[in-house]
């Protein structure tokens, strides 16, 4: 009997964000990435997936910058930008972050290569992990 749970199918990319680290899954069968992750690949009907490592970097698929509070984004000092980011390592699947150190009006290219690290933020009465995301040095960016 298979006793998938929807609700801890992304309990290791909690955990490995709380250690500060980036882990996806790919399907235990074809190896095909998921995300967010499901009980059952819809490439290849199999169940079960393995979880990766993987770096935190990536490319900037699409922005928004909040300048208004709404709900949620309390603990964020105002304007924030808000990114998808596509992760090469991870079959281009996107994750959503926070882009750090960009000014407030400056416009964020999109495609630009990011390397992120891991923080927290408030939601509500809890802390949770998030992606901080930053531009890459165009040069190469020493870590
Ligand atoms: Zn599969």
């Amino acid at each position: 009997m298979i006793e998938a749970s929807p609700k801890d199918l992304d309990a290791p990319y909690w955990a490995a964000l709380e250690q500060g680290r980036l882990n996806l899954p790919t399907c235990k069968n074809c190896g095909v990435w998921h995300w967010p992750p499901v009980s059952r690949c819809a490439e290849c009907d199999s169940w079960g997936l393995d979880w990766h490592d993987i770096p935190l970097e990536g490319e900037i698929f699409s922005w928004t910058r909040t300048w208004h509070p709404f709900g949620g984004t309390e603990g964020l000092e105002k304007p924030f930008v808000t990114v998808v980011v596509a992760i090469p390592a991870a079959g281009n699947r996107r994750l959503m972050g926070l882009l750090e150190g960009v000014a407030d009006t400056a416009p964020v290219p999109i495609g630009a290569a990011v390397k992120g690290r891991v923080s927290h933020t408030r939601y509500g009465e809890t802390e949770i992990p998030t992606i901080l995301w930053h531009l890459a040095a165009r040069d190469g960016d020493a870590q």
